[in-house]
């Protein structure tokens, strides 16, 4: 079965992510692939914690187009984290993994509040957490939100699950000749701007001593590989 090298950690799926290759709301083959992976992680025993985005629906930032306030249009984005949530719930729950949603936003028939004892109680329960609603406060990301939940419920790592394999020097998809990083510094990462997390979320994740791995969620098995402390990805920190 083997073992995780962390005892509990945070995953942060985006909602493009969940919206899949046809990036059509939520793809169910992207739903399933998250949950297998989800599955096998909970198998070697380790705490997760899940922050999903929103982005598949709407993002405040290019929602607000003069129409819509920015701060309602984050509120949108905030509520997209809570369907999004939901769904990832359900496919989980039919798998037989107890999970539960704890939303930054209340909504109180749909999801319980996020406390950050409550998170942890469900946690030692052996729960899988999705944390929703993002911060609960517009401006932010849920990037942001992974790292401040990590330092809150007091996570090893915050592993951030992308389509590609790592942080690279330039964009992957456009340019063949990029190169990855295996390791960096969140001081590398401020200074170049790389695409990691937003700024706010390294930064927070650099005062707290938190390291980021940015890794492969298509690839099949990768999450477990990653709590086993296979090296794969790209490391910022610690
Ligand atoms: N959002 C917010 N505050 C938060 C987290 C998210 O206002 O603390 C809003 C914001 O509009 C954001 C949207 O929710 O664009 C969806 O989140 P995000 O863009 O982080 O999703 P992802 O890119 O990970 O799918």
């Amino acid at each position: 079965m083997g073992s995780s090298l962390y005892r509990r950690v945070v995953l942060k799926v985006s909602g493009e992510w969940l919206a899949g290759k046809k990036m059509n709301f939520i793809d169910p083959q992207a739903l399933t692939i998250i949950s297998n992976e989800i599955i096998s992680a909970k198998n070697l025993g380790v705490e997760l914690a899940v922050v999903v985005g929103g982005g598949n629906i709407i993002r405040g930032q290019f929602a607000s187009t003069g129409v819509i306030d920015r701060v309602s249009a984050d509120q949108m984005g905030m509520l997209a984290t809570v369907i999004n949530s939901l769904a990832l719930r359900d496919n989980l729950e039919s798998r037989g993994i107890p999970t539960q949603v704890l939303s930054a936003v209340h909504i109180n028939a749909l999801t319980q509040p996020y406390t950050k004892r409550e998170a942890v109680r469900h946690l030692q329960n052996g729960r899988v957490i999705i944390l929703a609603g993002g911060t609960g406060n517009a401006y932010f990301t849920t990037d942001t939100t992974a790292a401040l939940r990590a330092a809150e419920i007091e996570a090893e790592v915050v592993l951030k699950g992308t389509k590609v394999d790592g942080v690279f020097d330039d964009d992957p998809v456009k340019n063949p000749a990029a190169t990855m990083f295996q390791a960096l510094s969140y001081s590398e990462v401020l200074k170049r701007r790389l695409k990691v997390m937003d700024l706010t979320a390294v930064s927070l994740c650099m005062e707290n001593g938190l390291p980021i791995i940015v890794f492969n969620l298509e690839k099949q098995g990768n999450l477990k590989r990653v709590l086993s402390g296979e090296k794969i990805g790209s490391r910022v920190g610690g």
